[in-house]
């Protein structure tokens, strides 16, 4: 079995360790360069984005996640994990460094004070069935390169409001990103399609 780590700074690490544990991988805490040099794959969890970024550069991660990240490594952003993977922030605090990777520019607290945190079920390419999304404080994808497969949208509906047709949820060869909390709910699908891309690179 792989070997997934999460990146344990801050944020709900111990979700993703569960959920992983659960499908058969064998998950990992990672807080230091050399626990992040025996993993296959790494989640970076939901949590506050720029406590993260400062946390890592602290621990001396953040140079170690950017070469591996350039070095094909697979990893799956939630929500402020998402964040940290976008090489472009919107609404970011001044001076706000991400690991990037995805050629994604993501829109932090984008959903706004009505509807700051909701949940909802969202239709996800290559699962047969909707997804069940919480959100909590979450970015949306604003825009995509190229590259970016779109994985989920909330419903292009005008009920939606600003939120209508936005990108939640996106992969770029081995980084998946989504804007909501998949570790959170007992729904472990997501996760499996990343364990399963951790499995073929
Ligand atoms: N609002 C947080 C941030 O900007 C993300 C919230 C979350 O991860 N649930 O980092």
């Amino acid at each position: 079995a792989p070997v997934i780590g999460v990146l344990a700074l801050q944020g709900d690490v111990r979700e993703h360790l569960h959920v992983l544990e659960t499908l058969g991988a064998r998950p990992l805490a990672v807080r230091r360069e050399s626990e992040l040099a025996s993993v296959d794959g790494l989640v970076v969890p939901g949590g506050e984005s720029t406590t993260m970024a400062k946390l890592a550069r602290i621990f001396e991660l953040l140079e170690p996640l950017r070469s591996r990240i350039a070095g094909g490594l697979p990893v799956f952003g939630t929500c402020a994990g998402m964040i940290l993977l976008a090489d472009r922030i919107e609404d970011g605090v001044v001076g706000q460094e991400t690991l990037g990777g995805l050629d994604i520019t993501v829109r932090r607290n984008a959903f706004g004070r009505q509807v700051d945190s909701f949940e909802t079920s969202l239709e996800f390419a290559g699962l047969a069935e909707r997804v069940h999304a919480v959100f909590i404080r979450a970015p949306w994808v604003e825009a995509v390169g190229d590259g970016v497969e779109v994985l989920s949208r909330v419903p292009d509906d005008a009920a939606n409001g600003p939120a209508a047709g936005r990108i939640v949820a996106v992969r770029q060869g081995p980084l998946m990103a989504t804007s909501f909390h998949p570790e959170v709910g007992g729904d472990g699908r997501v996760h499996r399609m990343f364990v399963d891309l951790v499995k073929q690179s």
